[in-house]
Parts: structure tokens; sequence; C-alpha cells
């Protein structure tokens, strides 16, 4: 079996040992004669794989009681809509701000719903930054305040969590979620799809500190309320249990990693080693302030775009898998998650050297 380096920016590359794991456990679960995608949901069996992944996640991100974690549907997506319906009874504006198309496509679904303020915004720039704490007109008055740590298609993170005072601080953390250790307690609520850092599509992580429960809309739809979620253990309906069982390992894979601490280290190396590839060539190029560029996905150009077909040629060709760049910027991009060994950051910077020397 040969595996490629897979460079999708999701639903991405899992780790090795998950896909093995999952392999062996596919026809029979520890000896119970099924798979877990055949069990009930309120199984003794299942309740286990969905509490035990809580468990490892909880310790993972230092995550406290104090916080609810739910396992929901609909991807990151549904959230744009789920988290003013929930959060803001009571309250007739949201600050949210804008660095590029995933806080973009949250504004406008939350714009459905409330007033929104667009507190700080880089598109005059590009998107090739993240505002500073000094630029954020922050309203005291605000239901919460929503920022993407992470845009996942423009290629920039923020390397600092926005001081918000009082009003609670909301991520999209889809894309970085479990790359690096994060203070949980700055924030109050965090959502995730799964399909980046987690586990495979299907599965939406959502923690919320449980003084924000109770702020809810009237015209909430049961199947969004957080209050329902959590009193029902995320399964107020069928969950997608292979998804949650499939994240539960991945947990377990990265804590045998040595967790977020060490996932911050491998992460930081991988993308040092890519950006220096291309910074030391006037044939490739990235955009972003380097302050602000994602550990996680390395968007890049080549100086002469006619090449980019051979490129991508040449990549999959050794294995380099899902380069092309998101269709509305183009170029080339790589997501680097934690599944992504070093060896995949190695072969990719060697094959641009030599691709490099072949063309320029
Ligand atoms: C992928 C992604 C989304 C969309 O996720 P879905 O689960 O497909 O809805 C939203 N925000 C960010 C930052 C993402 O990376």
């Amino acid at each position: 079996m040969s595996r490629a380096f897979n460079f999708c920016a999701g639903p991405a590359a899992l780790p090795e040992p998950v896909l093995a794991q999952a392999q062996a456990d596919l026809m029979d679960w520890q000896g119970k004669g099924l798979s877990v995608m055949e069990m009930s949901h309120r199984s003794d069996e299942f309740v286990s794989i969905a509490q035990r992944a809580e468990r490892t996640l909880r310790e993972l991100m230092g995550i406290s009681d104090d916080y609810a974690v739910l396992f929901m549907q609909g991807g990151a997506s549904t959230q744009f809509a789920t988290i003013p319906l929930n959060l803001l009874g009571g309250h007739d504006c949201a600050d949210y701000v804008n660095t590029g198309i995933w806080s973009k496509k949250a504004i406008a679904e939350a714009k459905r719903y409330t007033r929104v303020n667009v507190v700080a915004s880089t598109e005059a720039d590009n998107f090739t930054r993240c505002p500073d704490q000094s630029e954020l007109k922050l309203n005291p008055e605000a239901g919460y305040v929503h920022y993407t740590p992470n845009e996942t298609i423009g290629g920039l993170e923020y390397d600092y969590i926005p001081d918000v005072g009082d009003v609670p601080l909301v991520a999209d953390l889809s894309s970085t979620i479990l790359s690096r250790p994060q203070d949980i307690n700055r924030f109050g609520l965090i959502y995730a799809g799964a399909q980046k850092n987690i586990g495979p599509a299907g599965l939406t992580l959502v923690l919320v500190r449980r003084d924000l429960m109770g702020r809810t809309r009237p015209e909430l739809p049961t199947m969004m309320d957080y209050s329902v979620a959590d009193k029902h253990d995320s399964m107020y309906n069928t969950p997608p249990t292979f998804a949650w069982y499939l994240a539960g390992l991945v947990f377990d894979w990265v804590q045998q990693q040595g967790g977020v601490q060490a996932m911050g280290e491998l992460n930081r190396r991988k993308a040092e080693r890519l950006y220096g590839a291309i910074d030391s060539s006037d044939f490739y190029g990235n955009p972003i302030q380097p302050r602000f560029r994602s550990w996680m996905n390395v968007p890049f150009t080549l100086a002469d775009e006619r090449l980019n077909s051979a490129f991508l040629a040449g990549a999959e060709e050794r294995g380099l898998l899902s380069l092309q760049g998101h269709r509305s910027v183009g170029g080339m991009r790589a997501s680097i998650y934690n599944a992504m060994p070093e060896a995949g950051v190695e072969a990719l910077v060697a094959y641009m050297e030599t691709f490099e020397k072949e063309k320029a």
C-alpha cells in the first residue's frame, strides 16, 4: 500500500494510525461482532465511545465544566445561523471582524437575524493581514464578537486572541482547532467543522460557555438549540456516530503525539519550512504579512501562472495531492493540518525546488 501526501483543505488527511485502527475495527468493534456504524447510538457501547471522545477532547484543550461540549451537524456553515439565534436573545446587534471569505459568509448569514457591526476589516489590504487589537471598534452592547482565527482560503491567522472585555468572544476554529495550545477560557463559544483537524465531514464541534445558554430567540429550531443538545448529550436525534467515533480516535492520536503543545511545535516547524522555501525563491510567492501567516493553510503562487497546470500535474505524479488553490483565489494552497507529517512538507519542498530548476 502506498499512501499519497494529501494537501487538501478539507475534507483533509487523517492520521494513518487512525485509519488503520478504523480498518481493524470495521467489521467487528472490540469483539462485539458488529461495526460502530451499525450500533444504536443509545447502546452502552456507543455511549462509551462518545463519552470517551468528549473526555479526551476536554483533556487536550483544557475545557472546564463551565463549558458544554456539543457534537452537532450541519458543518461550520450552519453555525453561522445557529450562533445568532442562540446568543442574541435580549441583544439587537453583534460585532464581526472581517478577514476574508469565511468571515464574510458568517457576516452575511448573521445579517439575516440581527444588525451586524463590522468592527474591523482588512479588505482594503486585500486580506493580507489580520487587524491589530487597537483597530477593533467594539460595541459594549453587542451580543457577542465573532471572528475567524484562521482564514482557510486566504491563509491568514491571528497571532493573538482579541480582548473584547465582557462581551462573549465567538470563534470559528474550523481550520485551526487542536493545532496549538489555546486558552479556552478566553472564549464564550468555539465552533469547528470536523473535516480539517478533527475527523471526517459530518460532525461539527461546538464548545459553549454554559452561562450563555438560554439567550435564545423564540424562532430557534429545536435541533439548533445548544441547551437541547447539551441536555440530551448531543443525542436529541441520531448523531453522526461513525464520524464521532473517528474523531475520538483522532483525539487519542493527538494525545499520543504529546497533545496540542507537541502539535504546535510540529506545526510551527512545518510552516517555517514551507514559508522559508517560498521566501527564498523569486519563483514562488505568498502575499500574507509574515506575522499573520497561517500555520495550517499555505497559499502560494508561481511567478508565471502559465506553469500552474504543469506544477500540479508533476506534483500529482509524485503523490502530492490537492495542491490547487481555492477556485476564488487561484494559485496553489498546501494545507498542512496536524495529520500532515514533516515528511510530506519535505517532499513538497523538494518538488518545488526541482520544478523551479527545470522551469526557471
Ligand atoms: C471549512 C470552513 C468552514 C465551512 O465548513 P463547513 O463544515 O463546510 O460548513 C467555515 N469556516 C472555516 C474557517 C472553514 O475552514
